[in-house]
This record gives structure tokens, sequence and C-alpha cells, in this order.
């Protein structure tokens, strides 16, 4: 077996595991067509549409990361040549518009400072010019700590013929996240955040609005991996053998989805807020500041200024590792060298680990 050694996740993902999870990993491989498996299958289903808080019959976990997760929406509801108006406003965004744009989408951007939100109503007004085929925001972006509010917009895009869809990779199962009253009509999400599960799967949900417009695509879906149609078949319909599902790694989202109901989503997301609220007044106490948007900041990510006098961001990070096991995150793109990402996600969100993270950066930080 590889040696690995003890980690504390306290970067932008994954997250620590619960132990049980990892038991969940090791238990014995069935077939994927396996009766029991089936079971099992139906169950995740289930329990994933109550973590989503939706009733759509297609909601599944995809096989692969969040980016497959993302690329499922894709390349199942944009039909070449449609109008799609896409948020940037940090990394994620930006690769949205990429994976649209190969799948044939006209893509138009709304663009925000990093580590800025989207107004609500300046959004509507762009929908409302542009009358989009697709609208699709991140909620929680992962590269700057800022929190996307999604409440107001399902509306405007469906008068006008549109879908809603959502990057929720961050935020599910550490924020609200309500797929039918907020009228998304399409969500991905990665098990490595807020779900407390090791990455490799991408529970996406989509509408019947949605699924409406799958079935009466004009093109074929470019990617036959990814076919909704297909892959829907095999967890939801007449279970034919589409590919072969990561039978393990099912095991564990099924545990972690079953801690996580166990313990409630307004606990869970109750206790996310906590944990935050600790540590920013543990950092803020010390001096640090933060670089988010307060009105609109994670709690799960933690956008943090690195101090001026700190010249060699990279040597405290590694120094946490090599001398903590404490992983904590570099900023990404325009933040690179500025902001450290401090997560609190799922099994992580506790107040020892954020008393773990302030004594270690007491011990490294001059
Ligand atoms: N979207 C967001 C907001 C993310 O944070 C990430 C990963 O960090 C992704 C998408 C891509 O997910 P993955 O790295 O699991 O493919």
């Amino acid at each position: 077996m590889p040696s690995v050694p003890q980690r504390y996740l306290h970067g932008p993902g994954p997250s620590p595991v619960p132990e049980s999870v990892l038991a969940a990993l090791a238990l014995p491989c069935i077939g994927h067509m396996d009766p029991q498996f089936m079971r099992i299958m139906n169950e995740i289903r289930e329990m994933l549409q109550q973590v989503f808080q939706t009733e759509n019959e297609m909601t599944l976990p995809c096989s692969g990361t969040g980016s497959a997760g993302a690329e499922m929406l894709m390349d199942n509801l944009v039909e070449p040549g449609d109008i799609c108006l896409i948020g940037i406003n940090g990394v994620f965004g930006q690769r949205l518009t990429e994976k649209a744009r190969r799948a044939g989408g006209t893509v138009h951007n709304l663009t925000a400072p990093w580590g800025q939100v989207f107004d609500q109503d300046e959004v509507v007004a762009a929908i409302d010019e542009l009358k989009p085929n697709i609208v699709m925001l991140v909620h929680a972006e992962t590269s700057t700590g800022a929190l996307q509010p999604f409440d107001r917009l399902g509306d405007a895009v469906h008068r006008h013929g549109g879908l809603l869809l959502m990057d929720c990779v961050t935020s599910l199962g550490g924020l609200r996240v309500k797929i039918d009253q907020w009228g998304v009509d399409g969500a991905y999400s990665g098990t490595q955040k807020c779900l407390s599960c090791p990455p490799g799967l991408a529970p996406v949900t989509l509408s019947e609005r949605a699924m409406h417009k799958l079935n009466h695509r004009k093109t074929t879906v470019n990617s036959w991996y990814l076919d909704l149609r297909l892959v829907g078949n095999y967890w939801t319909g007449i279970r034919a053998y589409h590919h072969t599902a990561p039978v393990n790694m099912n095991y564990a989202l099924h545990e972690a989805l079953r801690i996580i109901l166990d313990e409630g989503l307004e606990n869970r997301f109750a206790r996310h807020q906590q944990a935050h609220e600790s540590l920013k007044s543990e950092l803020t106490n010390r001096g640090y500041t933060y670089a988010s948007d307060p009105q609109n900041s994670l709690p799960m990510l933690n956008l943090v200024n690195v101090p001026t006098e700190i010249e060699d961001e990279a040597a405290i990070r590694r120094r946490l590792l090599e001398e903590h096991h404490l992983e904590i995150g570099s900023g990404l793109g325009d933040l690179a060298g500025k902001c450290w990402r401090i997560g609190l996600m799922g099994h992580g969100a506790r107040e020892e680990c954020v008393q773990r993270i302030v004594t270690a950066l007491d011990a490294v930080v001059p």
C-alpha cells in the first residue's frame, strides 16, 4: 500500500473525510449491475434529492469530478448556437465559459471584479435584454470566497424560455442550495468539499424543464460518456449498462450523505457559519484581514490577505504542511501570492479545526 501521511485539510478541497466514509470505501466491491448495488443507487438518489432540496427525478452522481458534472450540464443542455449568459467573477466562471463554447454555445459574459458578486437586478436586466437560452453562475466561487445570491433569477430566465444553471461544487452540504425553490434547472457539485467525501463523483440534478430541452434536442449530445439519456437509463430507467460505475466511491457517497442527513441540513449550515465566525474572529484579533466582500462571503472558504511583511507566502504554507501537517490553499489566478484560502468544509468546519489552524499559523508566521 502507498505510504500516506495524516493531513489536516483546510484548503479549497479536498476536505477531511470522516472515518466511516473511508470505511465505506473499503467494503467489498460488488457488481455495478447487482440488484444490491441498484438498491444503494436508489438510496443515493433519494438522499441527493434531499441535499439538493429538489424533487427532480434526474438526480444522480456523475462518475467523475466536479468538472465532469459541469461538462455533463453543458454537453446535454447547450445546443450549437444557443445563447449563453455566463458570469465570470473568478476562475470557475471562466472555465464554464470555455465549456459552453466547446458545447457550441454563443457565450456572452457578465463580469464582476474578482471577489465581488453579481447584483441580481443587473443579472435580470441582462437576461431581459439578451433573452438567453442558458444562464449560468457559480454559487460559491472557491477562487475568491464569494457567495452569489440565486433566489431571484429563476423567473426572469424562464419567462424567455431559458434554463438557469448553477455550479454548487463548494456550497452543497455547507450552505442552503434550494434547487426547486430558486427555479434552478441544472446544478452540479463535487464530493470533496462540504460533502466530506473523497474526490471522484459529481452530484448532478436536472429539472423537468431541462429534461424537456434534452429530450427535444435537434442534435445528438456530443459526449457519449456524459449523455444523460444514456447515463439516466442506468441510474433511473431501464437499468441498461452504460459504464462501470465506481462502485466503492458510491458507497462512500452514500455514507457521506447519511451523515449529512443525520446531522440535519440546517444544523450543518449553522455549524459552517459558527466555524467561520470563530476563525474570522481569531484571525482578525491577530491583525489578519479578509479579502472577500463581507456582505457576500462564503463560510466554508475564507479568503485571507497574506500579511504584507511576509515575502514568501509559499514558504509559510510549506512549513504548515511539513511541520503541522496542515494544508491551506494559495490564492488562484489574480489572487496568487496575495491571499490564502482557508477551508472549513464539511467535517472540517469545527471549533477544534479552527484552533488547530490558528495555533499552526501562530507557530510559523513571524
Ligand atoms: N467549480 C468550483 C466552484 C470548484 O471549486 C471546483 C474545484 O475546486 C470545480 C468547479 C471543479 O471541480 P473538480 O476539481 O472536482 O473537477
